[in-house]
């Protein structure tokens, strides 16, 4: 995957929309324009007959029902109608804590440091292992009457680490305690099939699996539709949940892409992703300097992700000297530029120096054998240029 002269191994931040999926979106920006909410006409009823649709494909995934669907502008809105919906509702409630792990994306984070410091409830950060998966015997210490909700993802956008939900589902069963899972990368590394009955709710992002931006889902179980506040009010739209149109041609293209991710292909294209991503960590290692991965191994970890810290360099500098031949991420795309340490590898035990040396890697649909071995010249040479330079300084 190219960019003009751009090799492109930053996957976990955006992916391109698949060009069968741009194709099923396509009509629905022209002749089949109409507003799926207008209950008068042909027009709407097509239009609201293709977002049905979309929503069945998306609820697919994870085997839920269409009506267990509302679409959102992305992950960051989902994540944010599952814990401050949840939290509004329940305010004043005997249920005022909520366990969020120590590696959650920043728009899970944020949304909790609200319910602390607006609503008053207590949170409780759910530490993980050197791999990045959470402690479940530190869960099940902490899941007592008094939690609401506890907000796991499924894969991290970091280092890439798949968490149990599985495991932190059964531990929580019977405890009335509602589980939410940011699911925006998990539709790329793991078959999702049946996760409609591990977690309540599930935030789903539209361009991190081959569909456009400016879309997302949260699955809703449909026992717990009454336990969320909306966030926004309008014409009632979406069973309530989430007034405002929605974007027919952008849930088109999800549903596109979620049935693209279902299906038994999707499994084969996970294979091929973790053996180009093996072959890109074996080369980067084969490197004479000292490179190693951070995060899980195998199974457990996304199969075209990989998170290398460069002992001795700073990934501002490695990534700056292969402008603009290669793109890859200091981290979470939305605090790159911002010069504190990943709070996900530090809850991992790094250093902000070890941080500040790691560099995310993201392997996706398009990517070829040679645009791996390319990738990997193209860091070798910047070391070289950047080791150099350093030998000249403290010459
Ligand atoms: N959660 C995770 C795990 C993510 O990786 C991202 C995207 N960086 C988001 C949420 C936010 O998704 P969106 O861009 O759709 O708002």
């Amino acid at each position: 995957m190219r960019i003009g002269d751009t090799i492109y191994l930053d996957h976990q931040a955006s992916t391109p929309v698949d060009a069968r999926v741009f194709s099923e979106m396509a009509p629905y920006f022209g002749e089949s324009f109409g507003n799926p909410h207008s209950t008068d006409h042909v027009a709407g009823w097509r239009a609201a007959q293709a977002v049905e649709g979309a929503a069945a494909r998306v609820a697919q995934l994870i085997r839920a029902d269409a009506d267990e669907i509302i679409f959102t502008s992305g992950a960051t809105e989902a994540n944010n109608l599952a814990l401050l919906g949840l939290g509004r509702r329940a305010a004043g409630g005997k249920r005022r804590r909520f366990l969020v792990s120590a590696v959650e994306h920043k728009s899970v984070l944020a949304v909790s440091r609200v319910l602390r410091d607006q609503l008053g409830y207590q949170l409780d950060s759910l530490p993980v292992d050197r791999l990045g998966r959470v402690n479940l015997s530190a869960l099940r210490d902490l899941a007592a009457d008094d939690v609401l909700a506890v907000s796991v993802m499924a894969v991290n956008n970091e280092t890439g680490t798949i968490e149990d939900i599985p495991a932190i589902s059964s531990l929580l069963e019977g405890t009335g305690i509602v589980l939410h899972c940011d699911a925006a990368q998990a539709p790329c590394a793991i078959d999702l099939g049946h996760f409609n009955r591990h977690v309540h709710l599930l935030s789903l992002s539209g361009h991190k699996m081959y569909g456009p931006q400016g879309i997302g889902a949260l699955f809703v179980r449909r026992e717990i539709k009454d336990a969320l506040e909306p966030l926004q009010y309008g014409g009632g739209q979406q069973q309530e949940l989430r007034s405002g149109t929605v974007p027919v041609p952008l849930c088109v293209g999800m549903g596109a892409a979620a049935a693209l991710l279902g299906g038994a292909e999707a499994n084969a294209e996970r294979e091929r992703l973790r053996l180009l991503r093996d072959k890109f960590v074996r080369g980067m290692m084969e490197l004479p300097w000292r490179i190693s991965l951070n995060g899980a191994a195998g199974a457990e970890r996304h199969p075209g992700n990989a998170n290398l810290q460069f002992e001795g360099f700073t990934a501002h500098n490695i990534l700056g000297a292969v402008q603009p031949r290669l793109a890859a991420s200091t981290g979470s795309a939305c605090t790159s530029g911002i010069p504190e340490p990943s709070h996900v590898l530090k809850a991992v035990g790094l250093s902000a120096e070890q941080a500040a040396a790691s560099i995310r890697f993201s392997i996706g649909r398009y990517t070829t054998e040679q645009d791996v071995d390319a990738a990997i010249d193209l860091v070798k040479d910047a070391l070289s240029r950047l080791a150099d330079a350093n030998m000249l300084q403290s010459a």
